[in-house]
Protein backbone atom coordinates (compact mmCIF):
# COMPACT_ATOMS: atom_id res chain seq x y z
CA UNK A 1 0.00 0.00 0.00
CA UNK A 2 1.43 3.08 -1.31
CA UNK A 3 0.12 6.50 0.10
CA UNK A 4 2.47 9.17 0.07
CA UNK A 5 1.99 13.51 0.31
CA UNK A 6 4.41 15.17 -1.78
CA UNK A 7 5.24 19.29 -0.48
CA UNK A 8 7.33 21.63 -1.64
CA UNK A 9 7.66 25.01 -3.62
CA UNK A 10 6.43 25.21 -6.82
CA UNK A 11 9.16 23.77 -9.39
CA UNK A 12 10.34 21.55 -6.61
CA UNK A 13 9.75 18.67 -9.17
CA UNK A 14 6.72 17.00 -6.92
CA UNK A 15 4.46 16.95 -9.79
CA UNK A 16 7.60 15.44 -11.59
CA UNK A 17 8.53 12.92 -9.24
CA UNK A 18 4.83 12.03 -8.40
CA UNK A 19 4.04 11.39 -12.42
CA UNK A 20 6.81 8.96 -12.73
CA UNK A 21 6.63 7.59 -9.04
CA UNK A 22 2.34 6.59 -9.60
CA UNK A 23 3.55 4.49 -12.81
CA UNK A 24 5.86 2.25 -10.43
CA UNK A 25 3.85 1.81 -7.65
CA UNK A 26 0.31 1.49 -9.64
CA UNK A 27 -1.14 4.04 -7.91
CA UNK A 28 -2.80 7.14 -9.00
CA UNK A 29 -0.84 10.43 -8.88
CA UNK A 30 -3.64 13.03 -7.97
CA UNK A 31 -2.57 16.60 -8.30
CA UNK A 32 -4.68 19.49 -7.52
CA UNK A 33 -2.52 21.41 -10.23
CA UNK A 34 -3.68 18.94 -12.95
CA UNK A 35 -7.58 18.99 -11.51
CA UNK A 36 -7.93 22.41 -11.85
CA UNK A 37 -6.22 22.97 -14.84
CA UNK A 38 -7.88 20.89 -16.46
CA UNK A 39 -10.95 22.36 -15.01
CA UNK A 40 -9.61 25.61 -16.03
CA UNK A 41 -9.51 24.24 -19.80
CA UNK A 42 -13.00 22.55 -20.03
CA UNK A 43 -14.23 25.85 -18.78
CA UNK A 44 -16.24 24.17 -15.92
CA UNK A 45 -17.81 25.93 -13.05
CA UNK A 46 -15.16 25.17 -11.02
CA UNK A 47 -12.48 26.47 -13.60
CA UNK A 48 -14.10 29.72 -13.91
CA UNK A 49 -13.50 30.06 -10.29
CA UNK A 50 -10.28 28.57 -9.57
CA UNK A 51 -8.71 30.43 -13.09
CA UNK A 52 -8.11 34.09 -11.55
CA UNK A 53 -6.20 33.04 -8.55
CA UNK A 54 -4.02 30.67 -10.28
CA UNK A 55 -2.91 33.49 -12.78
CA UNK A 56 -2.26 35.86 -9.96
CA UNK A 57 -0.11 32.89 -8.30
CA UNK A 58 -2.54 32.58 -5.07
CA UNK A 59 -4.63 29.92 -3.98
CA UNK A 60 -7.56 29.08 -4.50
CA UNK A 61 -10.34 29.35 -2.13
CA UNK A 62 -10.04 26.25 0.60
CA UNK A 63 -14.25 26.10 -0.54
CA UNK A 64 -13.40 25.02 -4.29
CA UNK A 65 -10.81 22.55 -2.92
CA UNK A 66 -12.31 20.49 -0.16
CA UNK A 67 -15.08 18.50 -1.65
CA UNK A 68 -12.82 17.90 -4.56
CA UNK A 69 -10.46 15.83 -2.36
CA UNK A 70 -12.86 13.95 -0.69
CA UNK A 71 -14.82 12.93 -3.76
CA UNK A 72 -11.09 12.10 -5.44
CA UNK A 73 -10.28 9.81 -2.36
CA UNK A 74 -13.55 8.60 -2.04
CA UNK A 75 -13.11 6.76 -6.07
CA UNK A 76 -13.03 3.17 -6.19
CA UNK A 77 -9.29 3.04 -8.17
CA UNK A 78 -7.37 4.80 -4.73
CA UNK A 79 -8.10 1.37 -3.39
CA UNK A 80 -4.02 0.62 -3.77
CA UNK A 81 -3.20 3.71 -2.53
CA UNK A 82 -2.68 7.33 -3.90
CA UNK A 83 0.16 10.23 -4.40
CA UNK A 84 -1.09 13.61 -3.10
CA UNK A 85 0.89 16.18 -5.17
CA UNK A 86 -0.24 19.76 -4.76
CA UNK A 87 -2.56 19.21 -1.57
CA UNK A 88 -2.61 19.90 1.43
CA UNK A 89 -0.86 23.57 1.05
CA UNK A 90 -1.93 25.23 4.47
CA UNK A 91 -2.76 24.05 7.62
CA UNK A 92 -6.44 24.12 7.20
CA UNK A 93 -5.93 21.40 4.35
CA UNK A 94 -3.69 19.93 6.93
CA UNK A 95 -6.14 19.65 9.44
CA UNK A 96 -8.96 18.71 6.76
CA UNK A 97 -7.04 16.22 5.51
CA UNK A 98 -5.93 14.39 9.27
CA UNK A 99 -9.78 13.94 9.31
CA UNK A 100 -11.24 12.90 6.27
CA UNK A 101 -8.31 10.36 6.37
CA UNK A 102 -9.24 8.92 9.68
CA UNK A 103 -12.96 8.90 8.18
CA UNK A 104 -12.24 6.81 5.41
CA UNK A 105 -9.59 5.04 6.93
CA UNK A 106 -6.39 5.45 4.85
CA UNK A 107 -3.44 6.79 6.75
CA UNK A 108 -0.56 7.58 4.31
CA UNK A 109 3.20 6.31 5.05
CA UNK A 110 4.85 10.11 5.18
CA UNK A 111 5.13 13.47 3.94
CA UNK A 112 7.60 13.56 1.12
CA UNK A 113 9.13 17.38 1.24
CA UNK A 114 11.36 18.20 -2.14
CA UNK A 115 14.23 21.46 -0.75
CA UNK A 116 15.02 23.20 -3.06
CA UNK A 117 16.51 26.84 -3.31
CA UNK A 118 14.73 29.98 -4.40
CA UNK A 119 17.24 30.32 -7.59
CA UNK A 120 16.83 26.96 -9.16
CA UNK A 121 13.02 27.42 -8.24
CA UNK A 122 12.64 30.62 -10.09
CA UNK A 123 14.81 29.08 -13.19
CA UNK A 124 13.01 25.93 -13.32
CA UNK A 125 9.91 27.94 -13.76
CA UNK A 126 10.75 30.36 -16.05
CA UNK A 127 11.48 27.94 -18.22
CA UNK A 128 8.49 25.88 -17.70
CA UNK A 129 6.75 28.85 -18.56
CA UNK A 130 8.68 28.97 -21.95
CA UNK A 131 7.93 24.95 -22.76
CA UNK A 132 5.02 24.67 -21.62
CA UNK A 133 3.41 27.71 -21.71
CA UNK A 134 1.72 27.54 -18.22
CA UNK A 135 -0.07 31.08 -17.48
CA UNK A 136 1.00 31.22 -13.95
CA UNK A 137 4.61 30.62 -14.78
CA UNK A 138 5.39 34.13 -15.90
CA UNK A 139 7.71 35.92 -13.48
CA UNK A 140 5.43 38.28 -11.41
CA UNK A 141 3.07 35.24 -10.85
CA UNK A 142 6.16 33.15 -9.79
CA UNK A 143 7.28 35.55 -7.63
CA UNK A 144 4.12 35.70 -5.68
CA UNK A 145 3.47 31.92 -5.49
CA UNK A 146 6.77 31.61 -3.97
CA UNK A 147 5.96 33.99 -1.11
CA UNK A 148 2.46 32.36 -1.16
CA UNK A 149 4.72 29.48 -0.55
CA UNK A 150 6.72 30.73 2.37
CA UNK A 151 3.47 32.27 4.21
CA UNK A 152 1.07 29.26 3.43
CA UNK A 153 2.64 26.11 2.75
CA UNK A 154 5.95 25.81 4.64
CA UNK A 155 4.40 25.81 8.24
CA UNK A 156 3.55 22.37 7.05
CA UNK A 157 7.06 21.38 7.00
CA UNK A 158 6.83 21.73 10.92
CA UNK A 159 3.54 20.99 11.06
CA UNK A 160 4.35 17.20 9.84
CA UNK A 161 8.14 17.17 11.12
CA UNK A 162 6.66 17.38 15.02
CA UNK A 163 4.45 14.25 14.46
CA UNK A 164 7.84 12.38 12.96
CA UNK A 165 5.92 12.61 9.70
CA UNK A 166 8.56 14.05 7.12
CA UNK A 167 10.50 12.76 5.17
CA UNK A 168 13.00 15.55 3.07
CA UNK A 169 14.82 14.81 -0.24
CA UNK A 170 17.23 17.14 -1.53
CA UNK A 171 15.60 17.71 -4.56
CA UNK A 172 18.54 19.72 -6.30
CA UNK A 173 19.55 17.11 -8.19
CA UNK A 174 18.98 14.97 -11.11
CA UNK A 175 15.52 13.58 -11.44
CA UNK A 176 16.63 10.14 -11.55
CA UNK A 177 19.07 10.59 -8.22
CA UNK A 178 15.76 12.20 -6.64
CA UNK A 179 13.51 8.99 -7.77
CA UNK A 180 16.05 6.25 -6.29
CA UNK A 181 16.21 8.86 -3.11
CA UNK A 182 12.22 8.35 -3.47
CA UNK A 183 12.81 4.42 -3.89
CA UNK A 184 14.66 3.73 -1.31
CA UNK A 185 12.60 5.60 1.59
CA UNK A 186 9.39 3.93 0.41
CA UNK A 187 10.36 0.51 -0.22
P1 LIG B 1 3.08 24.41 -8.45
O1 LIG B 1 3.29 23.38 -7.38
O2 LIG B 1 4.16 24.38 -9.49
O3 LIG B 1 2.81 25.78 -7.89
P2 LIG B 1 0.46 23.30 -9.07
O4 LIG B 1 0.18 22.72 -10.39
O5 LIG B 1 0.53 22.37 -7.91
O6 LIG B 1 1.80 24.09 -9.29
O7 LIG B 1 -0.63 24.43 -8.71
C1 LIG B 1 -0.92 25.49 -9.57
C2 LIG B 1 -1.91 26.45 -8.92
O8 LIG B 1 -3.15 25.76 -8.63
C3 LIG B 1 -1.50 27.05 -7.58
O9 LIG B 1 -0.68 28.18 -7.71
C4 LIG B 1 -2.88 27.39 -6.96
O10 LIG B 1 -3.42 28.56 -7.50
C5 LIG B 1 -3.74 26.23 -7.41
N1 LIG B 1 -3.77 25.14 -6.42
C6 LIG B 1 -3.28 23.87 -6.60
N2 LIG B 1 -3.48 23.12 -5.50
C7 LIG B 1 -4.10 23.91 -4.60
C8 LIG B 1 -4.57 23.74 -3.27
N3 LIG B 1 -4.41 22.58 -2.61
N4 LIG B 1 -5.18 24.79 -2.64
C9 LIG B 1 -5.34 25.95 -3.27
N5 LIG B 1 -4.92 26.20 -4.51
C10 LIG B 1 -4.31 25.20 -5.19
Amino acid sequence: MTRLVFLGPPGAGKGTQAKQFSVLCAVPHISTGDILRSAVSQGTELGKKAQLYMNAGELVPDVLILDLIRERLSSPDVSPGWLLDGFPRNVEQAIFLDTLLEEIGQPFECVVNLDVPDEVLVSRLVQRGLDEGRADDTEGTIRNRLEVYRQRTEPLIDFYRSRQQLVSIDGNQPIEVVTAELNKIVS
